[in-house]
């Protein structure tokens, strides 16, 4: 019996779950933990950018991307990325995802979100293969699949009503995730507030907000921030001032008497919240005027 689509669907499967489970960033050693097929552990990633795991025989499972191919590069245009071919000296690889695709069978990518030491990864799956270039040695990823529900695992997004949501969902997908990544870094990992260096419990959060026009994903309208204190923000119960304090809006808070309160809130109204290092990275004060105009 024929085990390639069975395996194939498993890792797909698995993907998904990852994406549940870790949103935007999987941190490499769960894609390197592989994942479960009939009580054993098939690999998920290889040293090589295109991966087939031996138990396959049918062609590669993986295309694995590093930030060095940046995606302003890859010309992205609605739900299809290009995808560099493995080397000449591997073009066994790029023969296998011919007859890949030529079967009608999807792909995994695995896009790097985030550097070493501790690099991350944002996971599609299902991945068509749309088409080859020999010329420019490139393939043409379909990205729109991995935005649908698979075997019963929702994907990471709402349900889409149509194509043009998907690729809409996928280039919004794409630069949240860049946007994240640039945003931690400038903050050194911590949550501007009070903080909190948990790099997975961290967000970028936007300060004139991204539903507006003016609301643009770049590190000067960014703040790194905790959930709670990204709520809090957006929630408009804490504000930040043109001078990067803090400003608690006291009246807004159901339970001001609460130590919890105090505690995770109202001790930070006033000091000064934690600022990149390099200056053109910090918060526009046009941004955070506005942001408070908002509120008011
Ligand atoms: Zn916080």
């Amino acid at each position: 019996m024929d085990d390639n689509l069975a395996i194939r669907e498993a890792a797909i499967r698995h993907c998904r779950l990852l994406s549940l489970r870790w949103g935007e960033a999987v941190p490499y050693e769960e894609l390197a933990r592989g994942f479960p097929f009939r009580g054993q552990w098939i690999k998920l990633v290889g040293p090589q950018g295109v991966f087939k795991p031996k138990e396959l025989t049918d062609g590669p499972l993986t295309l694995l991307s590093t930030l060095a191919s940046s995606y302003e590069d890859e010309h992205l245009e609605g739900d299809v990325v290009l995808y560099d071919y493995a080397p000449t000296s591997r073009e066994f690889e790029n023969d296998g995802l011919k007859r890949i695709a030529a079967q009608g069978k999807a792909v995994i990518l695995l896009r790097q979100v985030k550097a070493k030491p501790r690099p991350e990864y944002m996971v599609f799956a299902p991945v068509v293969l749309r088409g080859f270039d020999d010329v420019a040695r490139k393939v043409r990823l379909d990205l729109a699949a991995a935005q649908l529900e698979v075997a019963g695992i929702p994907a990471p997004v709402p349900t889409p009503f149509s194509k043009a949501y998907a690729e809409t969902i996928v280039k919004a997908r794409l630069h949240q995730a860049h946007f994240r990544r640039e945003i931690l870094t400038a903050y050194a990992q911590r949550c501007c507030i009070c903080e909190l260096r948990e790099r997975p419990l961290l967000d970028a959060a936007h300060i004139v907000p991204d539903r507006l026009p003016e609301g643009v994903p770049e590190v000067r309208n960014g703040l790194a921030m905790c959930p709670t204190h990204h709520r809090a923000y957006d929630q408009n119960l804490v504000l930040v001032t043109e001078q990067y304090r803090v400003e608690v809006q006291r009246d807004r808070l159901y339970h001001a008497e609460s130590e919890a309160t105090a505690r995770m809130i109202l001790d930070f109204d006033g000091r000064e919240i934690l600022l990149p290092k390099q200056e053109h990275l910090r918060p526009d004060p046009e941004f955070l005027r506005r942001k408070i105009v908002l509120a008011a």
